[in-house]
């Protein structure tokens, strides 16, 4: 259910009604909006005592979320969730962010290398994974900590941020030390062990979609996120599984106009491993902007044909600088800005 308080409603009626709403046995996820906040009353309990609500000081509607996603859902915040990376905006109408690197941390050489070419190309954070899902026990399988040392060292060097991924329970910890941005990836979205756990953590997550995810199941999932209190969850699409064998994934274009009628939150998007195939980045990046995407995820290699992983989809950064200045009018003519 959602609470909606009146235009003005003081400081002290939003909380008594939220004491209230939590004496019921709710859990409160206040919402405050340009004009009026929204409290989201989240539990199991009884619908019918929490009604009566709107006899109380400031109330001026109570109403069911008809959406199984609660606090992700646009009818409970009508607004864009814009999630704040140091001076990075994401989200919202204006902001656009790039994300770019390799694919996996590799050597320090190669990383730091990586993030100097991509940051002088205008990209605001470095991607990199020091925990690497790959399908083959056999295949590099990431620096671990080590990695998230040199990603440090990188951000110290570039001032640019770091989204890398976490993987388990059991390294939440130390990855959150290190990174400015924790992804979740494709293979771990509905690991809701690991979703519980990043949702107790103060850092902003880039929750991927599964390859076989619907767009309510990603939301589903980003919902245990923000249900524990971190409410700085950016979705990504990234891909999913078709008949289709052209390509490694099918990038769901569809899926960034229709998210952002579903919810509030930023929709970032990986032509990268949408496509598998570094031939078709660029205009399915054209395309994503077009679609309204809030930011691209893309990755770099200085030396695409040593890459230990993704190197078939890993750009140049020559070929990196040609996107970024290919994509300046698709940019403008959405409106947005990478800042
Ligand atoms: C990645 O971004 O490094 C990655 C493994 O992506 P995904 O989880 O989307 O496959
Ligand atoms: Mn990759």
């Amino acid at each position: 259910m959602i609470i909606v308080m009146k235009k003005g409603a003081s400081k002290k009626e939003i909380e008594k009604v939220s004491k209230h709403i939590e004496k019921l046995g709710y859990q409160t996820h206040p919402i405050v909006g340009v004009e009026r906040t929204v409290i989201g009353a989240v539990g199991d309990q009884d619908k019918e005592r929490l009604k009566a609500l709107i006899t109380m000081a400031g109330v001026e509607s109570v109403m069911p979320v008809l959406q199984p996603y609660k606090i992700a859902s646009r009818s409970v915040k009508k607004h864009d969730t814009v999630v704040q990376v140091g001076k990075i905006k994401i989200g919202g109408k204006k902001n656009f962010a790039v994300m770019a690197g390799p694919c996996a941390v590799e050597t320090k050489d190669q990383t730091l290398k990586i993030a100097e070419k991509v940051k002088a190309e205008g990209a605001q954070l470095l991607r990199g994974g020091a925990f690497k899902p790959r399908t083959s026990p056999y295949s590099f399988q990431g620096l671990e900590e080590k990695g998230l040392k040199i990603l440090a060292e990188a951000r110290k060097k570039t001032g640019l941020k770091i989204v890398t991924e976490l993987m388990s329970v059991d390294h939440a910890k130390m990855v959150a030390k290190y990174a400015d941005v924790i992804q979740i990836g494709a293979r771990n979205m509905q690991n809701f062990s690991l979703l519980k756990v990043v949702g107790e953590l103060n850092k902003p997550v880039l929750l991927k979609r599964g390859h076989a995810a619907t767009l309510e199941e990603l939301l589903m999932s980003a919902e245990y996120i923000l249900s524990r209190g971190n409410y700085n969850v950016i979705l990504c699409e990234r891909g999913i599984r078709t008949f289709e064998k052209a390509y490694r994934n099918t990038l769901d274009l569809n899926a960034i106009p229709a998210l952002k009628q579903m919810t509030h939150l930023p929709v970032i998007v990986d032509p990268s491993h949408g496509t598998g195939r570094k031939d078709l980045i660029l205009p399915m990046a054209k395309a994503a902007i077009a679609a309204g995407a809030d930011g691209l995820m893309i990755e770099v290699h200085t030396h695409p044909e040593e890459a230990y992983s993704d190197g078939p989809q890993s750009l140049t950064p020559k070929e990196f600088a040609h996107l970024m200045n290919e994509i300046k009018p698709f940019l403008q003519a959405a409106g947005k800005e990478i800042i």
